[in-house]
């Protein structure tokens, strides 16, 4: 396992690799931050971000999404994964907020993860982009990248990873490593095929110096 130190080594070359990493999902505010964010549950955001404008300009705010037809979210989301859950959810939690949280976005987890299609990680991503609130969001890119390099143990749940995150990277680095650690496993350490013949971390990679001997692990 990697400790704090060589973990904090890790994460700074994955910076110096995506200096401009970002999150990819548009949005104009909170608001359509957390509806995009549910929307790109086992998605891609490059999907949600074809089908988001449409929506957004139909119903740009909880108020209009609230009262809009099913089938019209439905049809101008069809082109995302589980659009038709994603199409309920995403009417029920713009009620939600209307009847809840005076049609704003609330700023506490707890009060996020109460709205329809929203856990943990879109309360992440939420409190983080749009609201600066410190978090380690975890999603199957940062998961992947934390077990490969030994930051987490192999069989560490999601939550797991994300404390052990936490515990070994200051806070005011999390939304930024959240964002380089997406970007790494996306553009680099990939599902199917890392680089690891390229990968500036190899040397604290116990996993890539596998791979590239043939070992599976
Ligand atoms: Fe990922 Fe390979 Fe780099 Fe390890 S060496 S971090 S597995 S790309």
């Amino acid at each position: 396992m990697l400790n704090k130190e060589r973990t904090m080594e890790a994460i700074t070359r994955m910076y110096e690799m995506f200096p401009e990493a970002h999150g990819e999902l548009q949005a104009q505010n909170p608001f359509q931050l957390l509806v995009a964010v549910i929307l790109s549950a086992q998605a891609t955001d490059v999907s949600v971000n074809k089908a988001t404008p449409a929506l957004f300009a139909a119903y740009p705010t909880p108020d209009l999404l609230a009262q809009a037809p099913i089938e019209d979210i439905i049809d101008k989301i069809k082109t995302i994964g589980l659009y038709r859950n994603k199409a309920k959810n995403i009417k029920a939690c713009a009620q939600m907020l209307l009847e809840n949280f005076g049609g704003e976005v609330p700023k506490t987890r707890e009060e996020i993860m109460t709205l329809p299609g929203a856990g943990r990680k879109t309360a992440n991503v939420v409190l983080g982009d749009a609201f600066g609130i410190p978090g380690i969001a975890v999603d199957t890119h940062v998961e992947r990248v934390s077990k490969r390099l030994r930051i987490c143990k192999q069989s560490a749940s999601v939550t797991e990873v994300e404390e052990t995150l936490m515990r070994k990277i200051p806070k005011d680095l999390w939304v930024k490593t959240h964002h380089t650690m997406i970007f790494f496993g996306r553009y680099h350490c990939l599902a199917r095929n890392p680089k690891c013949e390229i990968c500036p971390l190899l040397d604290l990679c116990q996993e890539g110096k596998n791979r590239l001997k043939g070992i599976r692990t």
